[in-house]
């Protein structure tokens, strides 16, 4: 049965430390029926909408997704994985925007974005620093 973290924090299922909002798989232990009683979990419902952290590899409602993105930090604790189309630009060396019809050797896409926050140094001389996506 896939249950959602209702209670989270100080306790683990099979030495997996839980969270709120967190989907996991009950795996017919004798102690599933109390975590339901006692409403550490409840039954997904059908038709919640689920999302898979790469972080950590565990699965979320959609609702607390972002805020177990934001408490657990994968992104501090190493390479960021990016599924998806990759980029076709290329990532190194840093772009330095000292001709501004350069722009057009790495069309842009949208569609391939990383999702994740990016830093851009324009001028190594260090005038203008521009942190965050698009
Ligand atoms: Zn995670």
């Amino acid at each position: 049965m896939r249950v959602v973290v209702i209670k989270g924090g100080g306790w683990s299922y099979a030495t997996l430390p839980v969270e709120k909002g967190m989907v996991i798989e009950l795996r017919g232990f004798l102690n599933d029926r109390k975590l339901l009683t006692h409403s550490y979990v409840e039954e997904l419902e059908e038709g919640t909408r689920v999302r898979h952290c790469d972080g950590c590899g565990q699965d979320f409602v959609e609702e607390l997704y972002q805020a177990h993105r934001a408490r657990a930090r994968h992104d501090l604790a190493g390479p960021v994985v990016v599924d998806g189309p990759q980029l076709k630009r290329p990532v190194s060396p840093p772009k330095v925007d000292l001709d501004p019809d350069k722009d057009s050797e790495w069309p842009l896409e949208p569609e391939g974005s990383p999702t994740v926050p990016t830093v851009e140094e324009e001028h190594p001389g260090g005038t203008r620093v521009r942190m965050g996506g698009s």
